[in-house]
């Protein structure tokens, strides 16, 4: 198990994570967030997840929300052209996360979603979703107002870095070859149609990068890792170290 000691910056209290590993002199501010973006299956939420661990710090997945709206326009028969009824359909589902499960369930209308966002249906419907205006606006809305209830946050999506928290302490950006991805998916879903997985992921990468807003973007602050010959042990490992060194130029540029 590992402890945690506080002490005192000018700008408030810093944690020193003594879980950090041997002879490496880690601080973590008690407000960060670390946007992780990327390419569909790239590995983002597992990644995300672990790192999160790693670093004490709530996970939000932000591609959740967009599924999870998705998932109650087919569940009730709302066109996912009519921009007006899906943004009414949002609105009304409250969307919220349950923080005290790990990774935390999402839920709309008062019942857990995130058992029903995974489906053949979901994914090609999801991008078109996500590239509703007005939908984006309530969610990025939603997003930053995450780190009110969780100051420590890990959030993983497209526009992390980009437009939601431009801000962000560390921003990663995760690519990996088509292929790679496609044969990742249908190894944790055994009997999976590799070419449908592979048609899906490439096609959400289009929508995802060429619409106008909140696209798929690396921003230029962004670290971009190529996983596609990286095993995610390694992956998060690679991005825990970097988060821990961004942390430490952080706390030594608020004592200056
Ligand atoms: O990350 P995940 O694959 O679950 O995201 C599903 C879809 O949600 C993406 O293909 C994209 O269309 C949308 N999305 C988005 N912006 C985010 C997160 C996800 O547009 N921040």
């Amino acid at each position: 198990m590992g402890y945690a000691v506080t002490t005192s910056t000018t700008h408030g209290p810093v944690m020193i994570d003594a879980t950090a590993k041997q002879g490496q002199a880690s601080a973590l501010p008690e407000r960060f967030v670390v946007a992780i973006d990327g390419q569909a299956s790239t590995g983002k939420s597992s990644v995300g997840q672990k790192l999160a661990r790693r670093l004490h710090a709530a996970f939000l997945d932000t591609g959740a929300m967009y599924r999870a709206v998705t998932a109650l326009c087919i569940e009730r028969g709302v066109s996912t052209g009519d921009d007006a009824a899906v943004l009414e359909l949002a609105r009304q589902a409250d969307l919220s996360f349950d923080w005290s499960s790990f990774p935390p369930k999402l839920h709309a209308f008062g019942a857990s979603i995130s058992e029903r966002l995974r489906s053949t249906a979901v994914d090609g419907q999801v991008s078109v979703v996500a590239a509703i205006g007005p939908v984006r606006e309530f969610l990025v809305e939603r997003q930053r107002w995450t780190t009110h209830q969780r100051p420590r946050l890990v959030t993983e999506g497209r526009d992390q870095g980009t437009v939601v928290f431009p801000d962000a302490m560390a921003k990663f950006f995760l690519v990996a070859d088509p292929q790679e991805r496609a044969r990742r998916r249908c190894a944790q879903n055994p009997g999976a149609d590799y070419d449908a997985i592979l048609r899906n992921l490439i096609d959400r990468d289009r929508r995802d990068s060429s619409r106008a807003v909140g696209p798929m973007a690396v921003a230029p602050d962004a670290a971009v890792i190529d996983t596609t010959r990286m095993t995610e042990e390694e992956v998060v490992v690679h991005l825990e170290t970097l988060v821990r060194a961004a942390a430490g130029r952080r706390v030594a540029r608020e004592e200056r």
